[in-house]
C-alpha cells in the first residue's frame, strides 16, 4: 500500500530500509539478549539523518514532512522498536519539545546535536505514583533567586542513563495539571541520579531508567515555556508521540507480515507448503489488512500535523489500533511459526515482546479509548 508518495519519500523509504538491513537487522538479536545496542549505533542513525527527520535545516535537521517522518519510524519499528524507540523519544519527545515550545537560544543550544545524533535527550514525566494521572505528578521545583531546585524522581525513563538532557515536568504551583512546568535538564547537573531497569519483556535493546533529583539547580533559562504550561506542553508532545508510535507498530506488524509469507511458502507440512493451507492464509490476510490500517489512521493523523490541524483524537486512534494490532499481528506471526516462532533464532518472538509495551506507554489502550469516547460524547470520563 504505498498511496501518492513523494519520489523523495520513495527514496528515503528505500534509503532506510537499506541501511537498516545491513546495520540493525542482523545484529538485532544479540543486543536483545545483552540488553543493550551497541551504542556506535546512535551516531550512524545521526548520519544518515534519523535524528534530524522534522528538525528544520537551520538546526541541522532534513526538515522533512511528516509522512516522511513517518516513513523513518516504520522502517526503525520494522527493524528494531528499540532503536526506533531511542530515535522516536529523542527526536520525536525531546526534540520536537524544544522546536515547538523553546526560545531561540534554548533551539540553538539542544537542536543542531539532537538533530545529529550526538546529544540524546529523554522525556521525564512518569512517576512511581503518578503514570496514566500526570496531572499528579509529585517532582517539585522551587525558585532560589533566579534559580530553580529540582527535587523528586521519574520511572521508566526511555534513553534516561544515555541522555545528555531531559525535560521535566515538575510542580512550582498548587495541586492538579496547572500547576506543573517543564524544565530542560543537563543530565550532568549535580545531584541528577540515574539508575538502569533491568528485566524488560521487550525493548531490550534500548535503556530505560529510574531518575532522582537530589537538589537539582537550574538557571531560570531551563523553564520552557511559561510557568504552570508543562502540563499541556507534555499532552501536546504526547499527542505527536503517538503518530511516531503508531508509525511504528505499523513497522513491527509490516515485519510480521514479511516474516510470514516468507515462512509460510519455505515450510512444508503434509507435503504441501504452509502457505497453502486456508487457516494459514486467514492469519495472513487479516494481518494484511491490519497494516494497511494502521499506516493508514497514522498517515492521516500525520497529514492532519503537516497541515497544521488539530490532530489529538486521529492520533490516539492511530496508536490504539496500531498498537493492539501490532500485538495480534505479532501473536499470529508466532502461531504460523510454531515452535520456531518461539525462539529467538527468527525474529517473531522479538516483534511480540516489543509490541506488548505499544498498549502501555505514551497512554494506555484504556486511555486512548477515554479520549477517543470525550471527543464522540462530550463527556469526560477521566474525573
Ligand atoms: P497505571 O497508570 O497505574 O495504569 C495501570 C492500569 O490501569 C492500566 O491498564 C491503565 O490503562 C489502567 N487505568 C489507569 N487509569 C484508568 C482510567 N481512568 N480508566 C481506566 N483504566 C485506567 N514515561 C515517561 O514519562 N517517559 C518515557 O520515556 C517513558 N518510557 C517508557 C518506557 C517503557 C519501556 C515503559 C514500560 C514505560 C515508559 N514510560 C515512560 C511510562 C509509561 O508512559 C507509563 O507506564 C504509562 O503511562 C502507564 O502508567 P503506569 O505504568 O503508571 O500505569
Amino acid at each position: 500500500m504505498d498511496l501518492s508518495l513523494t519520489d523523495e519519500q520513495r527514496m528515503w523509504r528505500s534509503t532506510a530500509r537499506e541501511f537498516l538491513d545491513k546495520e540493525v537487522v542482523p545484529f538485532r538479536a544479540e543486543w536483545d539478549r545483552r540488553e543493550s545496542v551497541d551504542t556506535a549505533i546512535i551516531p550512524r542513525l545521526g548520519e544518515m539523518g534519523f535524528f534530524g527527520l522534522t528538525i528544520p535545516e537551520e538546526y541541522g535537521g532534513l526538515g522533512g514532512d511528516y509522512i516522511t517522518y513517518c516513513i523513518g519510524m516504520e522502517e526503525l519499528g520494522r527493524a528494531d522498536s528499540s532503536v526506533r524507540g531511542i530515535v522516536s523519544v529523542s527526536m520525536g519527545l525531546f526534540g520536537k519539545i524544544v522546536l515547538s515550545h523553546g526560545t531561540e537560544e534554548q533551539k540553538q543550544q539542544w537542536l543542531p546535536g539532537i538533530a545529529a545524533g550526538t546529544t540524546i535527550g529523554c522525556f521525564g514525566l512518569t512517576e512511581a505514583d503518578s503514570g496514566s494521572d500526570p496531572g499528579s505528578l509529585a517532582t517539585r521545583a522551587v525558585k532560589d533567586g533566579t534559580d530553580w531546585v529540582i527535587t523528586g524522581s521519574k520511572m521508566f525513563i526511555t534513553n534516561g542513563s544515555w541522555a545528555d538532557v531531559c525535560v521535566v515536568f515538575a510542580r512550582t504551583g498548587g495541586p492538579g495539571p496547572k500547576g506543573i512546568s517543564a524544565f530542560l535538564v543537563p543530565t550532568e547537573a549535580k545531584g541528577f541520579q540515574r539508575t538502569e531497569i533491568h528485566g524488560k519483556l521487550g525493548l531490550r535493546g534500548q535503556v530505560t531508567s529510574e531518575l532522582a533529583f537530589d537538589d537539582v539547580r537550574v538557571p531560570a533559562g531551563a523553564l520552557l515555556g511559561q510557568e504552570g504550561q508543562g502540563f499541556s506542553i507534555a499532552m501536546h508532545s504526547l499527542d505527536k508521540g503517538r503518530v511516531s508510535v503508531g508509525a511504528g507498530c505499523t513497522g513491527i506488524i509490516a515485519g510480521c507480515l514479511d516474516a510470514m509469507v516468507d515462512y509460510a511458502k519455505e515450510r512444508h507440512q503434509f507435503g504441501r507448503p504452509l502457505a497453502s493451507f486456508q487457516l494459514i492464509q486467514e492469519m495472513i490476510s487479516e494481518t494484511s489488512v491490519e497494516c494497511d490500517a494502521a499506516r493508514l489512521l497514522t498517515w492521516r493523523a500525520a497529514d492532519l500535523v503537516e497541515r497544521d490541524q488539530p490532530f489529538t483524537v486521529e492520533a490516539s486512534k492511530a496508536k490504539y489500533y496500531a498498537s493492539e494490532a501490532a500485538v495480534r499481528a505479532a501473536n499470529r506471526a508466532i502461531q504460523l511459526f510454531g515452535g520456531y516462532g518461539y525462539v529467538d533464532e527468527y525474529p517473531v518472538q522479538k516483534y511480540m515482546r516489543d509490541a506488548r509495551v505499544m498498549t502501555l506507554y505514551e497512554g494506555t489502550s484504556q486511555i486512548q479509548k477515554l479520549l477517543i469516547g470525550r471527543a464522540e460524547t462530550g463527556v469526560s470520563a477521566f474525573l
